[in-house]
C-alpha cells in the first residue's frame, strides 16, 4: 500500500486515482474545481466513463480514495504525486502549460518531505526539466524531489480497461531510483515496463498519438480516393488489417479524429518542429485531411439536399468525439454543426450521454429526445458517432419519420445495399452501394 497524491479529476487524473485505489493504495485527488470536489465527495462522477462511478463508491467506501482541493491535505503523507491536469492547444497550436505551472507550484509550496513528482499529462519534450526548474524556485526551503515522466496511453470509454491492461507503462527520468520506485507501482499490473529518459518518455506520447491519428488520416484519404474508384473502403481496411505489420486497428473511415488528444497532440508536435526549425509535412497532411473529412460531410449533405442547405433540418446522430464517452472537446458533430449553421441548415442533435455538456457550449443546437424524435420532420440525418444503439434503430420507422429519407453515414454503421433498399439516399464514407439505384 502506498500514499499516492493525483493532482487534475479529469478523464485521466480520476481514472488513474481510482485505479491506483482499487489496487490497494491510499489515494487523494486534488483539483481546484470545487464543484467536482464537491460532487465527488458525495460519490458522484463529474464524468461519463463506463465502470467508473460504481468503482469510485467502492474505493470511497473502502477508506482507499479521498477528494480534496488542498495540496497540503493530499501531499499530507503522500510519496508519489501524479500531475493530470489539461495541457489545452494554444494559440499557435502549442501545448498550453499553464495548468502544469501551476500544479507544480502547488506541489512545491505544500510539499513537507521527499517526494516523486510523476508527470502523466501530455507535456512537450523538456517539459519534465522545466517542472523540475519550477518546483526547484516556488520552494520556500529545499526538499528533496524527482521528476518523472509516465505518459497515459488510455483511451476515453474504456479508461479504467486500459489502465488495467495497459500494453506498456513508460517510465521516463534521470534518476533511477525514482524510476524504480515508480516501476513498483505498476508491477501489479504485469505489464511490459519501457524505463527511458525524461524527454524520452515525452516524445513517446507524441509520437504514438501522432501514428494513430495518421493511420485514421491515412485510411480517410484512401476512403475518399475508393469513392471515386467504386472501391469499398470497410473492405479494403479489412484486407490490410489482417497484415500484420499494418494491423487492424484505427482503419475505420469516417469523419476524422476528435476529442481532447488527438487534435491537439497532433498540432502540439507540429509546433515542436516548427519552433526547432524541422518541417513537419506529413503531421501538416494529418491535420488538413482530418479538417477535409469535416467538410466531406457538409459537401454531401448539400449535394443530396440539392445543392443548398439554407433552411434545411439537418439532425446529427450523435454528438460525443466517440461512443462511450461525454466527452465533446473537438467533437466532428460541432465543426460539422458550427459549418451547417454558417449555410443557413437548422441543426438538431441527439446523443445519449453528452447532451447535457453541449446545452453548455452550444445553444443554437436543438437538443432530440432519441434518434426518432431528431428523425421527425428532418431532410437528412448525419450519422457522427457511431454508438451502439444507432445500430439497432428501426430504420423504416426512422425513414417515414423524415422530410426527406437522405442519412449520410459518418461512421459507416450501416450498409449502402441494404440502406438504399429501404429507400434511403445514403453515402457512407468510402463506400458506394453496390446496387444501380444507389444515391
Ligand atoms: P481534463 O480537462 O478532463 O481534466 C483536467 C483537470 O485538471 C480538471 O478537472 C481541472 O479542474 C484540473 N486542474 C487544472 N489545474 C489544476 C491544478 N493546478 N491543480 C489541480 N487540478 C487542476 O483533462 P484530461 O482529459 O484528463 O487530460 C489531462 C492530461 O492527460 C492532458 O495533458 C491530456 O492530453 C492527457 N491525456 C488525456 C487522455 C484522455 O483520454 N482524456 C488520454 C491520455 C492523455
Amino acid at each position: 500500500m502506498r500514499n499516492i497524491a493525483v493532482a487534475g479529476t479529469g478523464y485521466v487524473g480520476l481514472s488513474t486515482g481510482t485505479c491506483f485505489a482499487d489496487m490497494g493504495n491510499n489515494v487523494t485527488c486534488i483539483d481546484i474545481n470545487e464543484e467536482k470536489i464537491a460532487m465527488l465527495k458525495r460519490g458522484e462522477s463529474p464524468i461519463y466513463e463506463p465502470g467508473l462511478s460504481e468503482m469510485i463508491v467502492r474505493n470511497m467506501k473502502a477508506g482507499r480514495l479521498h477528494f480534496t482541493t488542498s495540496y497540503e491535505e493530499a501531499l499530507k503523507d503522500a510519496e508519489f504525486i501524479f500531475i493530470c491536469v489539461g495541457t489545452p492547444s494554444g494559440v499557435d497550436g502549442e501545448a498550453d502549460l499553464q495548468y502544469v505551472r501551476m500544479a507544480a507550484e502547488s506541489v512545491a509550496r505544500a510539499m513537507t518531505h521527499p517526494l516523486i513528482v510523476i508527470n502523466k499529462s501530455t507535456v512537450p519534450v523538456g517539459t519534465g526539466d522545466w517542472v523540475a526548474d519550477i518546483i526547484r524556485r516556488s520552494q520556500p526551503e529545499p526538499i528533496d524531489f524527482s521528476v518523472v515522466s509516465c505518459p497515459e496511453f488510455t483511451r476515453e470509454g474504456s479508461a479504467i480497461y486500459d489502465f488495467m491492461n495497459p500494453d506498456r507503462v513508460v517510465i521516463g527520468s534521470r534518476d533511477p531510483e525514482a524510476a524504480e520506485r515508480v516501476a513498483q507501482l505498476h508491477l501489479p499490473l504485469r505489464t511490459r515496463i519501457i524505463m527511458t529518459d525524461l524527454r524520452t518518455a515525452e516524445m513517446i506520447k507524441y509520437a504514438s498519438n501522432a501514428f494513430l491519428a495518421t493511420k485514421i488520416s491515412f485510411i480517410n484519404e484512401i476512403a475518399v480516393i475508393c469513392e471515386k474508384l467504386g472501391a469499398d473502403v470497410r473492405e479494403v481496411a479489412e484486407g490490410m488489417g489482417f497484415d500484420r505489420r499494418i494491423g487492424s486497428q484505427f482503419l475505420n473511415a469516417g469523419l476524422g479524429y476528435g476529442g481532447s488528444c488527438f487534435p491537439k497532440d497532433v498540432k502540439a508536435l507540429e509546433h515542436m518542429a516548427l519552433v526547432h526549425g524541422s518541417h513537419p509535412s506529413l503531421l501538416r497532411a494529418v491535420i488538413d485531411i482530418n479538417r477535409d473529412m469535416r467538410r466531406w460531410a457538409v459537401y454531401n449533405l448539400r449535394e443530396l439536399l440539392g445543392g443548398k442547405l439554407d433552411g434545411k433540418r439537418i439532425g446529427l446522430m450523435g454528438l460525443a468525439f466517440k461512443p462511450n464517452t461525454d466527452d465533446i472537446r473537438e467533437a466532428p458533430a460541432l465543426e460539422i454543426a458550427h459549418m451547417l449553421r454558417n449555410e443557413g441548415a437548422l441543426v438538431s442533435g441527439y446523443d445519449p450521454v453528452a447532451m447535457a455538456n453541449v446545452a453548455r457550449v452550444d445553444k443554437q443546437i436543438r437538443l432530440a429526445e432519441d434518434a426518432y424524435d431528431l428523425a421527425a420532420g428532418a431532410d437528412a440525418l448525419l450519422v457522427c458517432t457511431e454508438w451502439n444503439e444507432f445500430k439497432q434503430l428501426d430504420l423504416l420507422r426512422l425513414r417515414d419519420l423524415m422530410a426527406q429519407p437522405i442519412l449520410v453515414d459518418g461512421r459507416n454503421i450501416y450498409e449502402p445495399d441494404m440502406m438504399v433498399s429501404l429507400g434511403f439516399k445514403y453515402r457512407g464514407v468510402g463506400r458506394v452501394p453496390r446496387n444501380a439505384n444507389g444515391a
